[in-house]
């Protein structure tokens, strides 16, 4: 049996940018640039590519898959925001969350804001993306990526948000929130070998996850609420998720992807979970939360 895949050796996912160019303009331009497209890719095997070979993902349709070596931080998609560097489950909060075009959405820990653009190129740039973070330095870093990225829909603060006040009139129409705080980072497949599970800080996080989530559902007209987190402890996962659900019973989860081939672990099956050997990403967790419809709950 071969040995689990290293950090060098996951595929190189590149998310296009649909509010600068589409995806046939940049697989037309590759092409041209030397890439070899082999199409849509349809297992897992796909994705496992050589040289400059490369396919459309499996799932997610604005999503590109290259060889573990290739690099694309001199390139000039990248630099013109055409392409964004993003590991595929990192991809999946945004793309599960939806948001509509005109929505009024947050981005709750947003920098340096990777899946802030996602979530805007979902939105086309129409509505607004009230965007999140506690570090200056990561939120300088954001401004410059929304900016090359052509993300022109969003009010960044350089704020708390367990501060923010969901009863602030700016936010009354906030109907989705994508809540991506910080975690041990234990997914991160460069960072493995470092992560012991120190018991105590990871229930520290935990406990700043879930104040998070519970702040995050105090807007008041709150629908769809996604959380993640790149770690891979449950205490970091289906335990802070199933905290949550037992302290606010009008919110249920959303059975995510059946396709999917890792899930949250027994019983949040809804919820995914994502690894180098099962779905070829750092190792992920992502939950979708739904407030139940006034209708749904008088029929109960
Ligand atoms: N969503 C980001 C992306 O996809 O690019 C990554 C977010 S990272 C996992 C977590 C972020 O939460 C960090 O940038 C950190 O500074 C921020 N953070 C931590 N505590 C926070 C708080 N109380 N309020 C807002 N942001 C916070």
């Amino acid at each position: 049996e071969a040995q689990l895949p290293s950090g060098e050796q996951l595929p190189r996912y590149v998310r296009v940018n649909t509010l600068k160019t589409t995806v046939e303009d940049v697989v037309d331009y590759l092409k041209r640039d030397g890439y070899t497209y082999q199409g849509q890719a349809s297992r897992l095997d796909d994705l496992t590519l050589k040289e400059k070979s490369f396919v459309k993902d499996l799932l997610l349709p604005e999503l590109l898959v290259f060889s573990s070596k290739t690099d694309f931080h001199d390139h000039f998609l990248y630099k013109a925001g055409h392409i964004i560097l993003q590991d595929k489950a990192s991809c999946l909060p945004a793309y599960l969350l939806k948001p509509p075009s005109g929505s009024h959405v947050i981005d709750a820990c947003a920098a340096p804001g990777n899946k802030t653009s996602h979530l805007a190129a979902i939105m086309k740039n129409k509505g607004k993306l009230f965007a999140f973070d506690l570090d200056a330095k990561r939120l300088a870093t954001m401004s410059t990526l929304l900016l090359r990225a052509g993300v022109t829909c969003q009010q960044l603060a350089h704020q708390d948000f367990l501060k923010v006040n969901p009863d602030s009139p700016q936010y009354k129409d906030v109907e989705y929130v994508l809540l991506d705080p910080s975690c041990s980072g234990s997914g991160m497949v460069c960072l493995q070998d470092r992560s012991s599970a120190d018991q105590t800080r990871l229930a520290s996080l935990a406990a700043f996850q879930l104040r998070c989530l519970n702040h995050a559902v105090r807007f008041p007209r709150l629908k769809r609420l996604v959380y993640s987190t790149c770690s891979i402890h449950s205490q970091e996962n289906e335990e802070v998720i199933t905290a949550f659900l037992q302290q606010n019973s009008s919110f249920r989860l959303v059975p995510l992807l059946p396709q999917w081939p890792e899930r949250g672990l027994a019983p949040l099956s809804q919820c995914l979970r994502a690894s180098t050997s099962k779905t070829r990403t750092h190792g992920f967790f992502v939950a979708l939360l739904e407030k139940h419809s006034e209708a749904l709950s008088s029929t109960l």
